[in-house]
């Protein structure tokens, strides 16, 4: 039978959602083991088990456990019940629309088309990962219609021998194992890069550690062979001292000897790409709403989050509503590593995709679903969920002068910090370094670090975790503020890392200081923009909050980034002049010095004030 819970949508993709028979309550005995998704009642167990209820009873009596027929039993006590009737137990989760990580996609073998092989890249420092990846990259570059358009995205895909094969670029270990550390596996095949003058390394045995953990099989390439003191069987003897068998020595790791620098020997790798995909039989069904994983994300100036994914298994189409991490958005722009825009995206194409509402983190998971609703109803799970984790979780302290009197009476003090940061890359440096602050009196826990302006979830998550939020580059907008306030959750503000991680460190060591702080005195949207030659671009604006002043420094505000800091040069009421505008009316604004004013952006006015 074909598959029964296929739903047929307009464009006939499978759903995503866990069909029905998934969680179907099985409690049934298949095969000597007793499959169950809930708990049942003694009577129901002993009837599942084709025993007497009163049997379980007296059982569970000599245990010195009192149960009634109507008892409903733990997923403990079932198993033991089990297992003293001669009957192996499982328990089976009730997989939710929001876990879709944990879906099991039953698909039709039919169904299931071959797929390009996902590669990464890993070796020892130096030894020519970098050049390998640009070299792949720039092969029959000449021949193919994108001949010198730089690339655009972390990833690619490279036809050879008519099988295409997607290359993951970011090399490094870091990268693989963040994405592993949150539970993404994406790499279908390592090609480990070992220079043939210098051998097996540290960084080769951790990447081949990364491999064996993650299962995943290494092709090795053997670089630098143009070299003079080149020694490839060296390499190959040095690899099977840590069990990396090559086929030569009757293992079944494929080498290859290249030269990435000057082109030797790629083809040959290429096709042991393609012979190892080949025996690893990959395989997806490209005829279902897409999931995959989340390449590398960032916030695009002016352009909001923008990520890019790998399509893991289904077909993503432009347009499309994705629920990615606790976010969904719909797929507004589609496009491939040389910027071109797609209209879909089959199994293992990687693409960058605009139109989220949030930047995800890298190894993020998503997945598409046929309606906006169902993708906003699940996000909001997800979030909702989230939060409930962080609040179980939480123990933190509201504000760093509380942590700095804890620390002072001598309790143990978790700090959770909430990090909201201008790109990923800064999360997670700032994130790591927060992390070294760990002592045996504190525990810093970053429970949220993401590239992005901060918003209303950041401070719902702070105020259940009792977390910190850390804006680094990034301005809370006045509602976010009013929010912040109402939930009683602080709010710290930096722009260099190490002012950040030095506060943090002084609060530890109970240094806390007075200090000026910034108080914002009003907000302006800029909502049109006036081109007056000589003079510049004239914002024209409501102010929102607060006041502005003639003199007052302010600072612009994309998608709540930061863009530029100055001072206000005038400041007018229709034609004239004037002194300060309050909230409500309308005004003209020239910053000094800057016109890339665009409409959309937020002017905030500041002043420094002795923090009390
Ligand atoms: P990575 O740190 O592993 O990414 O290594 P790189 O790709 O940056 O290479 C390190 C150095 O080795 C650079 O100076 C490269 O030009 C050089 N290199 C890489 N591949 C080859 C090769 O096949 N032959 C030679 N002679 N040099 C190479």
């Amino acid at each position: 039978m074909k598959n029964a819970n296929k739903k047929k949508y307009g464009d006939n993709r499978e759903s995503n959602i866990p069909s029905k028979n998934q969680n179907k309550n099985v409690n049934k005995v298949n095969d000597g083991v007793f499959v169950f998704t809930k708990s049942l009642t003694v009577g129901e167990l002993a009837k599942e088990l084709n025993v007497n209820a009163s049997d379980i009873i007296k059982k569970l009596f000599l245990q010195k456990k009192l149960v009634t027929i109507n008892q409903y039993l733990d997923d403990d006590t079932i198993g033991e019940i089990c297992l003293e009737f001669g009957y192996d137990f499982q328990k089976k989760d009730i997989v939710n629309e929001e876990d879709f990580e944990k879906v099991e996609f039953n698909d039709d073998p039919d169904s299931l088309k071959e797929r390009p092989a996902v590669v990464t890249i890993m070796g020892h420092v130096d030894h020519g990962k970098t050049t390998l990846i640009d070299t792949i990259r720039n092969s029959n570059l000449v021949a193919s219609e994108f001949g010198g358009i730089s690339q655009e995205i972390g990833a690619y895909q490279k036809t050879f021998g008519g099988h295409k094969i997607t290359f993951i670029d970011t090399p490094g270990h870091e990268a693989f194992s963040a994405m592993r550390s949150r539970g993404a596996s994406v790499t279908d095949i390592v090609i480990l890069v070992v220079a043939a003058d210098d051998g097996v390394m540290p960084q080769t045995l951790e990447a081949i550690d990364h491999a064996k953990v993650a299962n995943v099989p290494i092709i090795v390439a053997i670089n630098k062979m143009d070299v003079s003191g080149a020694n490839p069987d060296r390499v190959i003897n040095q690899l099977a001292e840590h069990n990396v068998i090559a086929e030569k020595f009757g293992g079944d790791v494929i080498t290859c000897e290249i030269s990435a620098k000057k082109k030797i020997g790629i083809d040959n790798l290429l096709e042991a790409i393609v012979l190892q995909a080949e025996m690893l039989e990959l395989k997806a069904n490209p005829n279902r709403f897409a999931s995959g994983t989340v390449l590398e994300a960032e916030l695009d100036k002016g352009g909001g989050p923008k990520a890019t994914l790998l399509v893991q298994n289904g077909t993503l189409y432009s347009s499309d509503y994705i629920v990615v991490g606790t976010t969904y958005g719909k797929v507004r722009r589609m496009t491939d590593e040389h910027n071109q825009v797609l209209k879909e995206a089959k199994p293992s194409t990687p693409v960058s995709v605009i139109g989220l509402s949030e930047v995800p983190l890298a190894g993020d998971r998503f997945m598409a679903f046929p309606t906006e609703k169902q993708a906003k109803d699940i996000a909001e799970k997800r979030k909702n969920r989230k939060i409930e984790e962080a609040r179980s979780k939480s123990g933190g302290v509201k504000s760093l002068d509380e942590l700095y009197s804890k620390i002072q009476e001598g309790q143990l003090v978790q700090i959770n910090i909430v990090l909201k940061t201008d790109s990923a890359g800064t999360a997670e440096a700032v994130k790591s370094s927060l992390e070294k602050l760990n002592n045996d009196q504190i525990k810093i826990n970053v429970v949220r670090a993401a590239a992005g302006a901060i918003n209303e979830s950041d401070i719902l998550l702070a105020a259940a975790s009792n977390a910190i939020i850390y804006g680094f580059n990034v301005r809370p907008s006045a509602f976010i503020r009013k929010k912040s306030e109402e939930e009683k959750v602080e709010i710290r503000l930096h722009r260099i890392i190490y002012a950040l991680t030095e506060e943090v460190e002084d609060a530890i060591k109970g240094k806390m200081k007075k200090e000026q702080v910034e108080s914002v005195v009003g907000e302006a949207e800029v909502r049109n923009v006036f081109k007056v030659s000589k003079v510049g671009s004239i914002a024209g604006c409501m102010v929102r909050d607060g006041s502005i002043m003639n003199n007052s420094t302010i600072r612009i505000l994309r998608d709540g980034t930061i863009i530029y800091e100055g001072k206000i040069e005038s400041l007018k009421r229709f034609k004239d002049d004037a002194k300060e505008v309050k909230s409500g009316f309308e005004c003209g604004i020239k910053v000094e010095n800057f016109n890339d004013i665009h409409e959309g952006d937020v002017i905030e006015a500041y002043k420094m004030v002795d923090k009390d």
